[in-house]
């Protein structure tokens, strides 16, 4: 079925950005004079032209957003619809496919996969849909019958929950859209088999971004002594012990999460070398550092401390002490992992403030190498937030 596509005409030179790769229109940008935004509905179908009239391609609007359209396809002969949606969804899978053994991986990471909206996890035949945008929401019969066609779910939950879709007008809901959902996921990762709680999980239940860098692991955990900040199921510490580590203790605030990590070592044969420690990380950190303990790695993987542009100041502050607590336990010439996935904070300030925090306690940091997103979660080099989740691998030596 075809769609109505209104038309949303650009300012002069508001074009550019958008042929340069961008696919986001700011309200600004808009010539409101010839198409009002007043006269659109959230989620509506659209062209998105540039100021004479030429079509740039097609997308959704979303009058009540900053980002008022998001440009989905750029071809005049597939606009966007359900078809096209089947398109970019094939597409996502053969890259998918290509980097991973097993069906286990992120399908469709939003902007990154042309589909700006629209995040999904595949754990084997049971997926999760997370909608971000009004245009997606509208499109949700369409992405569900796109995913029935390409890789014929047995479940798919729908974990539209996420605080942005308030910036939408969208509501919050976690609901089954097809089959019967389990409770939990077991997802293979380099020969562990890591539990997960899915519909009471946090974010989709799963953090595959994070895959590649654990993989980076044993380069730096032989023998040692580990700690995991924001542990959450384990899957750093658990995988620390599984590559050399001679034990990891796991903290976070959440009981659900440690219940999960103490499952996990037991499943994993290493129950007898991992801690769980159940609390405020910068808490722990303290009662850690009082007690004199000291740890040869630390790994810090906190939630997005920025998660609006607003927040930025406070949120730099945070992983300035939070780094700085993390570098008060780690032994002499230890490493420290430290990572952000706040799409606001750029990566050199991230560095800065680790080399800050470790100047503060007389240290000197050698930054060893930088990890990214997982390849599952491609990015748009025109979209630098699509690059969100920063990895510090550091060694902290005496000043
Ligand atoms: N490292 C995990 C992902 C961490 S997500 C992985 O690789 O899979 C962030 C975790 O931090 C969540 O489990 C959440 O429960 C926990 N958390 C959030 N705020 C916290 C706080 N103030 N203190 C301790 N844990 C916290």
């Amino acid at each position: 079925m075809s769609l109505e596509y209104a038309p949303l005409r650009l300012k002069k030179n508001e074009e550019r950005r958008l042929r340069a790769g961008h696919l986001w229109v700011f309200s600004n940008e808009v010539d409101v004079a010839v198409t009002p935004l007043t006269a659109l509905a959230p989620g509506q179908p659209v062209e998105i032209q540039d100021a004479r009239g030429r079509a740039l391609g097609t997308g959704y609007a979303n009058p009540n957003s900053l980002i008022c359209a998001r440009l989905v396809s750029r071809d005049a002969k597939h606009p966007f619809d359900g078809s096209y949606i089947v398109h970019r969804l094939k597409v996502a899978l053969s890259l998918r496919e290509r980097l991973y053994g097993e069906p286990y991986y992120r399908l469709v990471h939003g902007e990154g996969d042309g589909l700006p909206g629209l995040v999904v996890d595949r754990f084997d035949d049971v997926y999760a849909v997370q909608i971000t945008t009004a245009g997606m929401e509208a499109r949700l019969d369409d992405v569900l019958a796109a995913l029935d066609k390409v890789v014929r779910p047995r479940a798919v939950l729908l974990r539209n929950d996420g605080a942005v879709r308030k910036l939408e007008g969208l509501e919050l809901y976690v609901r089954a859209a097809l089959g019967e959902v389990p409770d939990e996921i077991t997802v293979p990762e380099y020969g562990a088999q890591l539990r997960a709680p899915l519909a009471g999980g946090q974010k989709t239940g799963w953090y595959y971004d994070q895959r590649d860098n654990r993989a980076q692991l044993a380069r730096y955990v032989q023998g040692a002594r580990v700690l995991d900040v924001f542990s959450y199921i384990g899957g750093w510490g658990i995988q620390a012990v599984r590559a050399g580590a001679d034990s990891a203790v796991c903290v976070d605030n959440s009981a659900t999460a440690l219940d999960y990590v103490e499952r996990n070592a037991r499943d994993n044969g290493v129950a007898e070398r991992v801690g769980l420690m159940e609390g405020d990380a910068f808490e722990a950190l303290r009662a850690l550092r009082e007690e004199r303990e000291r740890f040869d790695v630390v790994i810090v993987d906190p939630p997005a401390f920025i998660k609006r542009k607003k927040d930025f100041k406070s949120g730099v502050e945070g992983y300035r002490r939070i780094n700085q607590m993390a570098l008060q336990v780690l032994s002499r010439d230890g490493f420290l992992i430290s990572c952000s996935c706040s799409h606001h904070l750029p990566r050199e300030v991230l560095v800065q403030q680790m080399h800050g925090a470790a100047r503060h306690v007389d240290r000197t940091l050698q930054v060893l190498a930088h990890g990214y997103q997982s390849a599952d979660h491609p990015m748009n080099p025109a979209i630098p937030e699509t690059e969100y989740l920063k990895v510090v691998f550091s060694r902290a030596v005496d000043a």
